[in-house]
């Protein structure tokens, strides 16, 4: 009845997913550990729910308006999803179609993947080198219709410098799409959105499900040359964006204070618990996102995740072959750190 393509596909399987009452420490999803900005209570709190017998705004304007206008660009710019991940399927559809190829570096976020089976475009992955930094020239060199880097990378936490950015889209003229899921761990400056003005070829993706700790609502969006904003707004779901998530979406976005405290406080503990970890024998790969990609010595990766696991504290293990003997780990609260760490100098 369905597709053949469909029969080898496997479903999305989440890292672990415990009771949501505060009872176990869970970094395994690289979700930020402070709540939204009070902005979204207070909203909520106001908020009439006569609104909701109304579809929403069709195309997310107030919303796109207002990514818009923070980055210099007009709103036609901007698109938004139901998460990025929508945004990534979306692009999916609209740039590529079966017996495509599309680039991406090894590891990286493995949703391109999944997306690019459904339709059966291939996907050629280039590996990072022992350090994790991504081949530029080997990206370009698979003669791929385009290029997808998660920036910071997904699994890693490495950044690709802006200039190194500058260069690939000097040299490539396929579609470059920068997954900025993390980029506000790094600091804006590292942006791709300043070369919009100067790259028709480009999309820079966003989120609201890191630094605005608002994964459960589902908002993501994209920046760039209008003509491609357009091809994608002719193919996205009619009200892809629920009322609810607009408005909240909104709200958080406009508290920038709140927003620069919140990434501010995960950075600083990012960077000590790196320190820490160093000091418990780790390797820590530099990381620029909210979370820490390290490998034990002495001990598997694996028998340190189960470790945790019983004391009710949930990392992220993978079985792929460049993963295998590490560990990925979210940025807790202060408090939540110290517990990993008390744990961990006890199992050393
Ligand atoms: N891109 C990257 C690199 C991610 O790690 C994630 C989420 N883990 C996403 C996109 C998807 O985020 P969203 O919640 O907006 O769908």
């Amino acid at each position: 009845m369905y597709r053949k393509s469909i029969e080898t596909l496997s479903p999305y399987i989440p890292g672990f997913q415990p009771a949501m009452d505060g009872t176990v420490i869970k970094i395994n999803s690289n979700e930020n550990p402070y709540p939204p900005s009070p902005k979204v209570k207070e909203l909520l709190g106001g908020f009439d729910f006569r609104q909701l017998r109304y579809y929403p705004d069709a195309t997310s304007q107030p919303l796109r308006e207002l990514i818009g206008a923070q980055h210099g660009l007009s709103s036609k710019q901007v698109l938004c999803g139901n998460g990025s991940d929508e945004v990534i399927s979306l692009i999916f559809k609209v740039f590529f179609e079966e017996g495509d190829t599309i680039a991406t570096p090894y590891p990286t976020y493995t949703f391109y993947k999944s997306v690019a089976d459904i339709i059966n475009v291939g996907v050629a992955f280039v590996d990072t080198a022992e350090d994790f930094a991504i081949d530029l020239q080997g990206l370009v060199n698979t003669g791929a219709k385009g290029i997808f880097i998660a920036n910071p990378n997904a699994q890693t936490g490495r950044l690709l410098p802006l200039q190194r950015i500058e260069e690939l889209l000097n040299n490539y003229s396929g579609l470059v799409v920068i997954d900025e899921a993390y980029i506000d761990f790094a600091g804006q400056e590292s942006s791709a959105c300043h070369l919009l003005g100067t790259y028709s070829n480009l999309i820079v993706l966003r989120t609201f499900s890191k630094s605005y700790s608002l994964c459960g609502i589902r908002v993501g969006f994209c920046l760039a040359d209008e003509s491609l904003i357009q091809a994608m707004d002719k193919c996205r779901d009619s009200y892809n964006v629920n009322h609810l998530s607009q408005v909240i979406a909104a709200a958080a976005f406009r508290d920038r204070e709140y927003l620069e405290a919140t990434v501010k406080r995960v950075v600083d503990t990012r960077d000590m618990l790196a320190d820490e970890l160093r000091n418990l024998g780790f390797t820590v790969y530099p990381s620029e996102a909210n979370f820490l990609l390290c490998q034990p010595h002495g001990r598997s990766a694996s028998d340190i995740y189960d470790y945790l696991k019983a004391q009710q504290i949930y990392v992220r293990h993978f079985d792929s072959p460049r993963l295998s003997d590490k560990l990925r780990i979210a940025i807790g609260t202060e408090q939540e750190v110290e517990i990993l760490l008390r744990h961990l100098r006890e199992y050393a």
